[in-house]
């Protein structure tokens, strides 16, 4: 799993196909992120008490790691690469431009 929540990423498949969108949440363990206003749901809500109110809710769902790609600010879509820092950290490279992602 290499996308991080805040990642800007392309859906390129289903029905938000070249949507670009930001990454809300990652699921490591399940290969899926929540890409804001991607997959959206309409979940139908009872008003529970009296701070919540009820009616039709857009939830964002969850969607498969492989249906997005990365955004690089200079190329566009693109894979994740992968590089040495100087301080030995290992960042996150445009595999077209080398930039760090
Ligand atoms: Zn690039």
């Amino acid at each position: 799993m290499e996308m991080r929540a805040g990642d800007q990423v392309v859906v390129i498949s289903g029905k938000d196909k070249g949507r670009q969108a930001r990454i809300s949440q990652v699921f490591p363990k399940r290969g899926k992120v929540i890409v804001e206003g991607v997959a959206t749901a309409k979940r139908h809500m009872k008003p529970r008490g009296q701070t919540m109110q009820g009616g039709i809710i857009d939830k964002d769902m969850a969607v498969d790691v492989s249906n997005v790609m990365i955004v690089c600010s200079k190329c566009g879509p693109t894979r994740i690469g992968h590089a040495e820092g100087a301080d030995g950290r290992k960042l996150r490279v445009c595999v077209k431009c080398g930039g760090e992602l």
